[in-house]
């Protein structure tokens, strides 16, 4: 068992850190939110008011952040998780980043490390908050082979499925692989359900037969009821989605390819975006979806909307902000 400090307890990083604490390990918590803090001390982990506080001790350094200048600040900003490993001497301890950021990052950040003494790992999961809560995510590495087996007891304690995909980054741009079909996969489920609402026929129905055959899948599962009824609490926010379609844009440049799909859907994502939709589930695709066709026939209305969130991530690709917005 591992003293352990996780920073970032919100939608994910909070069932994870209570799941980690379920396990044996000594957790350490660190979130701008008390109400975070809060509900990892119920859990059984402890709370500290800086990030070096909950790090100085630590021998694994988790982090569960939104996006990438938030992972930038925490790990290498002043008083940041390398500052303070190299302040307290603790040479050698390993930083799992579960986040999903750019894998430029990624790379930037395992440089940096090894010339702290650290060993880095970048480790973006899937799964949602669903698999958060059951600790039965997947995990994508990217690594050295020997801090990925030293990680063994981080990932086993959170995920189902496990592997290192390749060298630094190559976490991350699996993850953005992910992304892209996620949202792919939403972006179809929109227009089965408005060719079905608009047909007159019971679309209810329809999309119950539809997931008994070849075009099932788990967002078709999971998530086919509450758009039926346009329920929209994320989960995981169209904002952050925008974010990872722009490092699935990035990553396809850096590897020469084209990924046609993938820019349809994150324009559509954008539309989500511009429309002001940024705080609501990626399900709220749908939105977009049925604009196009003059708006909703399904039972319609904001139910399940919730209020704006506040900061808002960061674009990829050439490094600058991008003009997303919630409002
Ligand atoms: P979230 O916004 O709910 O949680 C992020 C937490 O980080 C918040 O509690 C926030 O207060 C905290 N935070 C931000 N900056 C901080 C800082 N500088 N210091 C301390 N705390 C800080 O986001 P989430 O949905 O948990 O997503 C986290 C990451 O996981 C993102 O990269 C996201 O893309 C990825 N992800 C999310 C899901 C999902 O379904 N929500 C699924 C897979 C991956």
């Amino acid at each position: 068992m591992s003293r352990i400090a996780f920073i970032g307890l919100g939608i994910m990083g909070s069932p994870m850190a209570a799941n980690l604490a379920r396990a044996g390990h000594q957790v350490t918590g660190h979130d701008h939110k008390q109400s975070a803090m809060d509900r990892l001390a119920a859990a059984g982990g402890r709370a500290a008011a800086t990030v070096a506080a909950a790090v100085e001790d630590a021998e694994i350094v988790v982090t569960m952040l939104p996006d990438w200048p938030a992972v930038e600040e925490v790990v290498r900003g002043p008083g940041g998780v390398f500052d303070t490993v190299r302040a307290a001497g603790t040479e050698g301890v390993l930083y799992i980043d579960f986040s999903t950021i750019r894998p430029e990052t990624s790379r930037e950040l395992a440089r940096t490390g090894a010339g702290s003494g650290g060993r880095v790992l970048d480790a973006p999961v899937s799964g949602g908050e669903a698999g958060a809560i059951e600790g039965r995510l997947s995990i994508m590495v990217g690594g050295e082979p020997a801090d990925f087996e030293a990680a063994t007891g981080v990932f086993e304690a959170v995920g189902a499925a496990f592997a290192l995909v390749g060298p630094h980054g190559a976490g991350q741009v699996t993850k953005a692989a992910n992304q892209l079909l996620v949202g792919g996969t939403y972006a179809l489920v929109a227009e089965a359900i408005v060719l079905l609402e608009r047909s007159g026929g019971d679309a209810r129905t329809g999309l119950d037969m539809l997931a008994g055959g070849l075009a099932a899948s788990r967002i078709l599962d999971l998530k086919r009821a509450t758009m039926l009824a346009r329920e929209f609490r994320p989960g995981f926010r169209i904002d952050l989605h925008h974010k990872d379609m722009g490092i699935a844009i990035a990553a396809a440049r850096d590897a020469d390819v084209s990924l046609p799909m993938t820019g349809l859907v994150a324009q559509l994502i954008a539309a989500a975006l511009a429309q002001g939709y940024g705080s609501l589930d990626h399900s709220a695709l749908l939105k977009v979806i049925e604009g196009l066709s003059g708006g909703s026939a399904g039972s319609g209305g904001p139910a399940g909307d919730v209020p704006p969130a506040g900061r808002q991530p960061q674009g990829v690709g050439g490094g600058r902000p991008s003009a997303g917005r919630v409002r």
